[in-house]
């Protein structure tokens, strides 16, 4: 390992001591980026990674609502603005009580070079809070958003920072997190929130984005390997947006989706999720009371594994589509054994490290979730350039924007792992694509 790698390496594990999901971020980043520190003494020179792994501006503030019955809740919020040199800091806002400062920051490092990926001039941030969304009232979300935009407001602004959604976080948090910036600042600036209602500014096709782009980016690798999708099978994790997007877009290029899953079980049903009912159904049971993936397999007759993954079904295509370390070493070993070729990542780091290093030692191709899932940030950003012209676009204009975004993607990641010597190598590629771009408006803005 190069010195300046290992050194910078350990640094960022001393300094971040309880931080293992970004400690796991930066050492995939910078151990790719090997080759190119080699032929470019200047990086280590401008101490360009020591700078990459600290982010510009972390704020964490206090977020006090009233409950349903009256009683004052407390929660912690955060907003970490890691990487500007490429544009507005852009990321999404999870809401989860597993959110920690380890899992932000491995999100908003992720997000630099997702976003630079991209073509589109978008700076790397995250945020969002320890508050459990699950089983609050819609009275409740709604206090709990104000409250937590009535301290954000001053971070952010549309030439500033734009924040969008994640797990827990969709067009209902943004709206009424839109309202109240609104309310606050009393302009109507709709480019500082993405995720929008098409009513108040929206893309069309955002839903779909992240899903529709999965399999743009899976198209098009396919079309490098003379492959397709076209009557293959898919394992898929989740169930929400990104499941039913990618679920969506599969059927309609001729593949079979036959899993879903979530947190109590995975569904297997092995005539697919094919048909317009089926797909439909996935949404209506998304915003069911008490949404639980069990129902679709009672209403369709297939089969649900209670407690179970869905890694052990076998398929020629694996998409992780749910949330981080949902793909541990054990299941790697199952999806190998099941001769499984491909592996595409539309969840956030969804493969721990020695998962990932399994897969990919037996050969199978893995396309990481940085590149896989970018549309979603991408559609966010036509979302942007939208809302500067004050103008939308036609479903089919987004659409073909995304398409050649996603193609884009794979081409500048085989290019630069091709560049470095590296071969067919999407992960690799994908990191040495995103860095290149930060780095070099890094070393042209002078010290920063
Ligand atoms: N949270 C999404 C992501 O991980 C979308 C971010 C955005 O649209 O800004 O990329």
């Amino acid at each position: 390992m190069n010195a300046y790698i290992t050194r910078v390496l350990e640094s960022v594990k001393a300094k971040n001591p309880d931080e293992p999901e970004f400690q796991q971020a930066v050492e995939e980043v910078l151990t790719s980026l090997e080759p190119v520190i080699a032929k470019h003494p200047e990086y280590e020179q401008a101490a360009i990674l020591e700078r990459m792994v600290e982010p510009e501006r972390l704020v964490e503030f206090r977020v006090v609502w009233t409950d349903d019955e009256g009683k004052t809740q407390v929660n912690r919020g955060y907003r970490i603005q890691f990487n500007g040199a490429i544009g507005p800091f852009k990321g999404g806002l999870r809401f989860s009580d597993k959110v920690n400062l380890s899992v932000l920051k491995f999100l908003g490092f992720e997000q630099t070079f997702k976003n630079s990926l991209t073509t589109l001039p978008m700076g790397g941030a995250k945020g969002g809070s320890d508050f459990d969304p699950h089983g609050k009232s819609d009275a409740e979300i709604m206090r709990f958003c104000q409250a937590f935009m009535t301290e954000l407001y001053r971070h952010i602004g549309p030439n500033l920072d734009v924040p969008a959604g994640d797990l827990g976080v969709g067009g209902r948090e943004i709206g009424y997190m839109f309202g109240q910036y609104r309310r606050i600042r009393g302009n109507f600036e709709n480019g500082v929130l993405t995720g929008k209602d098409l009513k108040f500014g929206g893309s069309l096709l955002r839903p779909e984005a992240t899903g529709f782009g999965t399999l743009y980016y899976i198209e098009e690798v396919f079309r490098h390997l003379g492959e397709s999708v076209q009557g293959k099978t898919f394992v898929l994790s989740g169930y929400g947006n990104v499941t039913w997007g990618a679920i969506t877009k599969i059927v309609e290029l001729g593949g079979i989706p036959v899993t879903i899953s979530g947190h109590n079980g995975y569904v297997y049903d092995p005539d697919g999720i094919t048909t317009k009912e089926k797909i439909d159904y996935l949404l209506e049971m998304r915003a069911s009371k008490n949404a639980n993936v069990k129902m679709y397999a009672e209403k369709f007759g297939c089969e649900f594994h209670e407690g179970e993954k869905p890694w052990c079904v076998k398929a020629d295509v694996c998409i992780p589509a749910a949330t981080q370390n949902e793909v541990v070493l054990a299941d790697a070993e199952k999806i190998v054994a099941n001769g499984t070729k491909y592996y595409f990542e539309a969840a956030n780091m969804p493969t721990t490290a020695e998962a990932q290093a399994y897969l990919v030692a037996n050969g199978l191709i893995v396309g990481p979730a940085k590149a896989v899932n970018a549309g979603g940030v991408a559609v966010s950003g036509l979302e942007m350039s939208q809302n500067s012209m004050r103008y939308g676009w036609t479903a089919a204009e987004v659409d073909a924007r995304l398409h050649s975004i996603m193609a884009a993607i794979v081409s500048s990641s085989i290019d630069a792992a091709e560049r470095y010597g590296l071969g067919f190598d999407l992960i690799r590629g994908a990191n040495i694509a995103g860095f290149e771009k930060v780095a070099e408006a890094m070393l042209k803005q002078g010290l920063f």
